[in-house]
């Protein structure tokens, strides 16, 4: 439920629908907005008598979220959320924020020279998994710990910001030392108690589409992470299972649209999960970021042919950079830009 204030609301009038929300038992979210304030109740409010706060000075109008997820709805907020990462990186704006690297970190020289060759490319964002959600057990698993420790050292080294996957609880705490932003895998998009310690964590978070999931599975459980607090979220569009087996998923670009419809949280895309071969990488970058997308995930590997996992959908350092020219041109066209590394250009 949401309390829409006045816009001339007193700042007396806001804090009085605040406590009554709290006396009745719930949380309230208060929400500044450029005309008016919002105050959102957070809990199960179907059997709130909302006669109570619709009598209180102030108050213009209740508004009952009818979807099933609450707060990550345009109900709830309008406005796009704005994803601020350290450095002015803004996930959600007007610019598109690229992120790359190898799958998996596999040694400190394979991930400094994939680190430096996404950042000359102009990547803003390391991608790269030291802790590996894979399907088998006989798979390269990451190198954990150690893993982590050479990612804090290729962010030193290039100041690109990084985004790695956290498996469980504990690990997100672990991974929280030194991400800039925590993924979340498609694996793991309903592992309910890591989404309530990630939404408890104050970092940003990455969430993936999950492998067969609906667009509204994958809200509710972004749904989680805002309960907790956490509004920093950034959904990925990574690719669903189908009965086609020409591409290793689904791409649905489509679901960049629809997420935008239904909620302000910002949506990027992964074509390199999302098609599984590197010759269908680019064009599927290109869609996306015509589609609208905030931001791409996109595998590159100095050497792809020596790649510990998911060689065959890592990019070569050259078609990276013939991918990001292609895109600066479309998110241009769309009145966008792509988002630059500090340091190397506007
Ligand atoms: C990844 O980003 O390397 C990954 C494991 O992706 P997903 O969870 O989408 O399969
Ligand atoms: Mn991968």
């Amino acid at each position: 439920m949401l309390v829409v204030m006045r816009h001339d609301a007193a700042a007396e009038e806001i804090q009085r629908v605040v406590s009554t929300i709290e006396e009745l038992g719930y949380q309230a979210r208060p929400m500044p907005g450029k005309q008016r304030t919002t105050v959102g109740l957070v809990g199960n409010d179907g059997r709130v008598d909302s006669s109570r706060l619709a009598a209180l000075p102030g108050v213009a109008e209740i508004i009952h979220v009818t979807q099933p997820y609450k707060q990550v709805s345009r109900e709830w907020k309008a406005e796009a959320t704005l994803v601020r990462l350290a450095g002015g990186v803004v996930v959600g704006g007007d610019e598109v924020v690229v992120m790359a690297g190898p799958c998996s970190v596999e040694s400190e020289s394979q991930i400094l020279a994939a680190a430096h060759a996404v950042r000359d490319a102009g990547a803003t964002i390391l991608r790269a998994g030291a802790f590996k959600p894979r399907s088998s057990p006989y798979s390269f698993q990451g190198l954990g710990r150690p893993g982590l420790a050479l990612l804090k050292k290729a962010r030193d080294e290039t100041g690109l910001l990084i985004v790695t996957e956290a498996m469980d609880p504990e690990g997100a705490d672990l991974v929280a030392e030194v991400a800039d932003v925590i993924q979340i895998g498609a694996r793991n998009m309903q592992n309910y108690s890591l989404l309530k310690r990630a939404g408890r964590l104050r970092k940003p978070v990455l969430l993936k589409r999950g492998l067969s999931a609906t667009i509204q599975e994958l809200l509710l459980s972004a749904e989680y992470i805002l309960a907790e607090g956490n509004s920093d979220v950034i959904l990925c569009e990574r690719g669903i299972r189908s009965f086609d087996s020409q591409t290793r998923n689904l791409f649905d670009v489509s679901a960049i649209p629809v997420v935008k419809s239904l909620s302000h949280l910002p949506i990027i895309a992964d074509p390199s999960h999302g098609t599984g071969h590197r010759e269908f990488v680019q064009p599927m970058a290109r869609a996306a970021v015509a589609a609208g997308a905030d931001g791409l995930l996109v595998e590159v590997h100095p050497t792809p042919d020596r790649a510990l996992s998911d060689g065959a959908q890592s990019l070569y350092p050259e078609q990276f950079e013939r991918m990001m020219r292609e895109v600066r041109l479309i998110a241009e066209a769309i009145g966008r830009r792509v988002a630059e590394p500090a340091g190397l250009g506007a």
